[in-house]
């Protein structure tokens, strides 16, 4: 070795946290909870996975020949516009084509939104207790985030559930987006088209008021349709969706947004130009094809959530009402202990510390075997 090289100050160690940009400074990396495929090895068959809001009966039969199909195409690249699929979302919706725009889930479109609208000068409003890609894309886009104090526990139709007067109230000069998820992810609470009108009549045009419809294939509640309804008389709504949850597709990733067609060239800009795979292009409209088996998922969720609530209530754990494939657990203590004996039996449920609720469980509605899993390991 040099001589010189002896006599030099040695380099402090490498650390790329000291050059990350000042939006990604503040975030950290997603937290999966537990190591799922070491715990599938580990408990076999005998895992109850009601963690992620996955759906129990799995994708339609159609979707999956469709994906299967597609396998043999994988060598190529996917098609950048998706047109099928994006022809297929039009028809179904009764929207334009161009008004559509499809992403790797919905997760993504939801990041790029706060990329491609808001920077440091900009505000993103949210709720407390809303999904948590809400903070995440605002936190990435170097926005500052104003997050809304949630409806009071005690609130009769929506406990912890976005109060959207105080969100309008909440829209400041400089406020590119609102984010809202109806139903709400983990509070599974909802709010209706009368109330989602009446905010959308308070928000000026110049901020951008998303609507994450992850659930809305599972919601039959009484006055509540879809943000699309609102959709020609306010052209700032955007409205997202997902094939991850009553489509069974998450493992795939495909999810997609409806808004103004300008709103969508925008985010043509930056979305990766082959962003959804060949097998997820195909299987999400094969799926989006078959109606029988979305209203036989929606019937065995709405059956076996109500099933579920009243099997839970009987041993004394109470949950929120829900409108999703999901129900949010609340305990009379932090659920920590409880979350680490259904882990100890195979049985994953996901904890709500993370969220502010540390005495909540989110439990997923499984299968019927699932299910009773998760109530036979109940201490
Ligand atoms: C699960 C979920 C999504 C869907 O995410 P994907 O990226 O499409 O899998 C979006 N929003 C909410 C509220 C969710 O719970």
């Amino acid at each position: 070795m040099a001589s010189s090289s002896r006599s030099r100050k040695p380099e402090p160690a490498f650390d790329a946290s000291r050059l990350v940009n000042a939006a990604i400074a503040k975030l950290r990396a997603y937290d999966p909870g537990h190591d799922l495929p070491t715990l599938r090895s580990r408990f076999g068959a005998a895992i109850a996975e009601l963690g992620s809001n996955e759906n129990p009966l799995g994708p339609s039969p159609r979707a999956l020949k469709a994906m299967r199909a597609a396998l043999a195409e994988t060598f190529r690249y996917p098609d950048p516009r998706g047109m099928p699929l994006k022809r297929a979302l039009a028809g179904h919706l009764g929207v334009d084509a161009a008004c559509i725009a499809l992403g790797n889930g919905s997760h993504e479109l939801l990041m790029l939104l706060a990329q491609c609208f808001a920077d440091a000068k900009h505000s993103i409003i949210f709720s407390q207790f809303g999904f948590a890609v809400f903070p995440i894309a605002t936190a990435a886009s170097g926005a500052r985030a104003i997050r809304v104090p949630a409806l009071p526990r005690s609130h009769r139709s929506a406990p912890y559930g976005h109060d959207l007067d105080a969100m309008a109230r909440a829209v400041r000069a400089n406020t590119r987006i609102v984010y809202l998820a109806n139903p709400n992810n983990p509070t599974g609470t909802w709010f209706d088209d009368s109330a989602l009108s009446a905010f959308l009549n308070k928000v000026p045009r110049n901020v951008l008021v998303v609507v994450d419809e992850a659930y809305h294939e599972y919601v039959d509640a009484s006055g509540l349709t879809t943000a699309l309804t609102f959709a020609g008389k306010h052209p700032n709504l955007i409205v997202t969706r997902t094939f991850s949850k009553a489509y069974g597709l998450a493992g795939v990733r495909v999810g997609y947004l409806v808004a103004q067609p300008s709103v969508v060239a925008m985010l043509e800009r930056l979305r990766e130009s082959f962003n959804v795979n060949n097998m997820a292009l195909a299987g999400a409209a094969a799926a989006l094809d078959d109606k029988p088996w979305l209203a036989k998922a929606r019937a065995f969720n709405r059956a076996e959530r109500e099933w579920l609530r009243e099997e839970l209530l009987e041993r004394g754990y109470r949950c929120l009402p829900s409108q999703t494939n999901f129900l949010l657990c609340m305990l009379p203590r932090d659920a920590d202990r409880l979350e680490r004996h259904l882990f100890e039996r195979g049985v994953i449920v996901r904890p709500m510390g993370g969220y502010g609720l540390p005495r909540a469980l989110r439990i997923s509605v499984g299968s019927r075997a699932e299910n009773r899993r998760l109530l036979r390991a109940l201490p």
